[in-house]
């Protein structure tokens, strides 16, 4: 056995990268304290597909090359016998960099004053302050045991994924996808298979995501 050989395996194959260790606080704290609240986790993600979105039609004012497709919409598909759910976007899409940078630290102010604010919570108050902070992406692993994001911004040919089971590391490997975009690929948990269920992700859809500006399509059946 040689001296690179004696690290413990990578889960995935890929470059393992570790959380910084406010992201590993936060995300204890999101996955533990918001039990009972845990349907959220698509307000957030349908969220960031929506910025994500956004930021793609704002960059294509000055770039033709980003203009979308006439038909973006942010797609949620239940797969049961996979026991997978895949949020799926037309955005702006993240580069390697930007994967390692938005989803293992937390650069975001939202985020960091939602995890401050939820630490200094009575356990009792806490459910309620998730309607007025964003949870942020990390709430997916409220649901799933790990999570992939396959993601190819527009006028760049290459893909990456980023993948965790939100214990404290990331990998990062190379990926393909058809078209610029992001998919958030949920290995649902064996307790949460209420989240692969057509009816309830509508009527989730329907109490948390009614604002959107951008069509929300349910894909049902196989791929
Ligand atoms: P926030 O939305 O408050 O910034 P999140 O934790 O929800 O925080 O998301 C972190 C960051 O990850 C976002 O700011 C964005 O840069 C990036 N991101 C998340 N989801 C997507 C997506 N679907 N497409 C592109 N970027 C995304
Ligand atoms: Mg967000």
């Amino acid at each position: 056995m040689t001296e690179e050989t004696s690290r413990p395996a990578a889960p995935v194959e890929g470059e393992q990268h570790e959380f910084s260790a406010e992201v590993g606080r936060l995300l204890d704290l999101v996955v533990h304290a918001l039990y009972s609240e845990r349907e959220i986790f698509l307000r957030e993600l349908v969220a960031n597909a929506a910025d994500a979105s956004d930021k793609r039609r704002f960059e294509a004012l000055t770039d033709a090359a980003k203009t979308l497709p006439p038909d973006a919409s942010i797609r949620i598909h239940p797969d049961k016998e996979a026991r997978l759910l895949t949020i799926s976007d037309s955005g702006a899409g993240m580069s390697k960099e930007e994967l390692a940078k938005n989803l293992g630290t937390i650069a975001r102010s939202g985020t960091r004053a939602f995890g401050e604010k939820l630490n200094a919570a009575k356990p009792e108050d806490r459910p309620s302050l998730i309607g007025q902070f964003g949870v942020g992406f990390y709430a997916a692993f409220m649901v799933a045991d790990r999570v992939d994001v396959v993601s190819r911004q527009p006028g760049s040919e290459e893909a990456w994924r980023w993948s965790s089971d939100g214990k404290g590391a990331y990998t990062l490997s190379p990926a393909t996808r058809e078209a610029p975009g992001t998919d958030i690929i949920l290995h649902v948990k064996a307790d949460a298979d209420e989240f692969l269920d057509a009816w309830r992700l509508r009527s989730i859809v329907r109490k948390w995501a009614d604002h959107v500006s951008w069509p929300i399509v349910l894909r049902e059946g196989e791929e």
